[in-house]
């Protein structure tokens, strides 16, 4: 068993930022409100999400870590249903498979839980916890010196922890984001519900008055979201954020849409600020795709793409076309 989950980690556990994924997805689907994480040396050596959701239960903790335990799909029809970030089941399996895991729960308010996993081992414990669950990842890869070998420097494997919570205070402005690096606050949102502090937050207050809002739908899609005016360009999409009933999902139809929108306003080779939300019925988006779930397969695309083009043209030229 331990074998298997070391060969599941390599699909979801790339590198740190896929770890920072996976427990914040668990702390938005457990309904917290407040989330914080941390992370020392790019998360190499330490990952710490904490949040103040459901809990999990004393009896609920070991399962947890089991292979396909997920509290998330009861049935076939779940599965095409999804409205949980996880339903998998072996985020925690994996991740433990490849470092050593130290949980700490409290379901009720009142007692709080620990479990240690660490080179197949678990030991559970009475702990002072508070309502949630805090989750802490150490000496990530330590049994996988392959694994290790990929992964990038620092620098590079920070920078996708930080797009990666950027991408979540976007798909979430309901939620409080706290980030540290190494004590360094990196990301501060106040869980207002306001896209546009959140953004301002990440991309400077300067885009904060130059945001344009989107809102449209049709019979299966809504979409609403904010886009910079074209004089905020930037040298790649990467700026360019779509959120799937609250997933931040990659697209290439989707953004072509939004840079054909856009088309005669930016400069060659520049690209804009933008993020929007898209409200669909989960039945007509496949997430099942890949196992870190970001593409996303859709139905009538294109139709979806008529509208966010569409709806862009309209806000940035200020008509209906
Ligand atoms: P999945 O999210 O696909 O269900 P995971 O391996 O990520 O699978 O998590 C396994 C189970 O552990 C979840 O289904 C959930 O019941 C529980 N769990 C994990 N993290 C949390 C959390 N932060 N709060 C509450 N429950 C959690
Ligand atoms: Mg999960």
């Amino acid at each position: 068993i331990q074998l298997a989950n070391k060969i599941a980690a390599g699909e979801v556990v790339e590198r740190p930022a896929s770890v920072v994924k996976e427990l914040v997805e668990n702390a938005i689907d457990a309904g917290s409100t407040q989330i914080t994480v941390k992370v020392t040396e790019a998360g190499l050596q330490t990952i710490t999400v904490s949040d103040n959701g459901a809990g999990i239960l004393e009896e609920d903790m070991p399962l947890a870590f089991g292979r396909h335990a997920t509290s998330k799909i009861n049935s076939d029809h779940d599965l095409f249903h999804i409205r949980t970030l996880g339903f998998r089941g072996e985020a925690l399996a994996s991740i433990s498979a490849v470092s050593k895991v130290v949980m700490k729960s409290c379901a009720d308010g009142k007692i709080g839980h620990q479990l240690s996993v660490a080179g197949g081992r678990m030991e559970q414990s009475l702990t002072r916890a508070k309502q949630g669950t805090e989750i802490t990842v150490s000496d990530l890869f330590y049994n996988t010196p392959a694994r290790l070998k990929y992964v990038k420097s620092l620098h590079t494997e920070l920078g996708k922890i930080t797009d990666m919570m950027n991408r979540f205070a976007m798909s979430h402005p309901k939620i409080r984001f706290t980030f540290y690096a190494d004590d360094k606050m990196m990301l501060q949102t106040t869980g207002s519900g306001r896209l546009a502090e959140v953004m301002a937050s990440i991309y400077g207050m300067k885009i904060a008055r130059d945001l344009v809002e989107i809102t449209g739908q049709t019979g299966d899609y809504e979409v609403t979201g904010l886009v910079a005016k074209p004089e905020h360009t930037r040298a790649n999409r990467h700026y360019i954020s779509l959120f799937i009933n609250g997933r931040y999902i990659r697209n290439f139809m989707l953004t072509k849409a939004m840079m054909t929108a856009y088309h005669t306003l930016l400069p060659i080779g520049r690209y804009p600020i933008a993020a929007l939300h898209i409200k669909m019925d989960p039945a007509l988006v496949d997430v099942n795709v890949h196992p870190t779930k970001q593409e996303v397969r859709l139905s009538k695309e294109a139709d979806l793409m008529a509208l966010i083009e569409q709806l862009i043209k309209q806000a940035l030229l200020g008509r209906s076309l």
